[in-house]
């Protein structure tokens, strides 16, 4: 039998408030890899983020994921968090009264037998806020409350740097930067890819992709992968937009 993938999506139909949204989604990230998930407007790349993470809202028709060669399919998301399974939102939210630095720490021990103590956190946060060219004093902020779009990304990063996932799942981390942001986003990602994690990053746009150079390309329409290949595939989209690619959905359809 083949190797398992770190996570592995087979034959995924799943969707939300009884609407079938993915429509036998196939696909395999190992830690190593970087993954881009490219896709239209609408075409499910949240959907499949948010079930990946096992959104209640959320709901599995048929297939399964598997990670660690465990199938989660039922798995609240807060032991899939603890596996190692890890996803940056689209729209993070504001949690008012909840600082970075203690939502952050109570994440980090969560996932720990032995918890940090409060010195050794505060040395990983101040170094990845550094890492990230943050100020320190964003770690007594409320999570999220008030931030940047920028900021709001990097913080999802920060998180990420923290709670060092084995895979993560990174939707539409570079929309709304600039171009300065972006790349200490990107840069920030590209620091933690190696063997010990590999990344799905979803985007719209070929610029971050750029500086995150994939090693495989899928592009979504419509709830079905209906293109993988390597990198030129998402030079090939910035050419040609997601057009050509709906006529294979369609095709593929018929
Ligand atoms: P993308 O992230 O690729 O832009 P989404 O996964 O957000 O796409 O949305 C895919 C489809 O699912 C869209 O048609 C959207 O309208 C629908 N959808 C998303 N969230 C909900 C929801 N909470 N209720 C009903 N439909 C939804
Ligand atoms: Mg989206």
């Amino acid at each position: 039998m083949a190797k398992q993938a770190d996570l592995e999506i087979r034959d995924l139909y799943a969707g939300i408030e009884g609407k079938v949204i993915l429509r036998g989604i196939n696909l395999a990230v190992n830690r190593g890899e970087v993954h881009a998930l490219m896709g239209p407007n609408g075409s499910g790349k949240s959907t499949l983020a948010n079930v990946l993470m096992g959104y209640p809202a959320y709901k599995i028709e048929k297939g399964e994921i598997r990670f660690l060669g465990q199938v989660i399919n039922d798995l609240p998301a807060d032991e899939r968090a603890r596996m190692g399974l890890f996803l940056a939102f689209q729209h993070p939210s504001e949690v008012p009264g909840v600082t970075v630095s203690s939502f952050l720490r109570a994440a980090v021990n969560a996932a720990r037998e032995e918890p940090l103590s409060p010195l050794q956190f505060y040395r990983i946060l101040h170094r990845e806020l550094e890492n990230l060219k943050m100020d320190p004093s964003f770690a007594d902020r409320y999570l999220n409350e008030g931030f940047s779009g920028g900021e709001k990304k990097r913080n999802e990063i920060l998180q990420m740097s923290i709670l060092k996932p084995k895979i993560a799942v990174l939707d539409e981390i570079d929309s709304g930067l600039d171009i300065d942001a972006l790349r200490i986003v990107a840069d920030g990602v590209k620091r933690l890819v190696g063997p010990e994690m590999g990344v799905l990053v979803i985007t719209h746009y070929h610029r971050i992709l750029e500086y995150l150079e994939p090693d495989h390309v899928h592009v979504l329409v419509q709830g079905r992968i209906v293109r993988s290949g390597g990198p030129e595939l998402a030079k090939q989209l910035e050419k040609t937009g997601y057009e050509a690619f709906r006529t294979e959905s369609v095709a593929a359809e018929a």
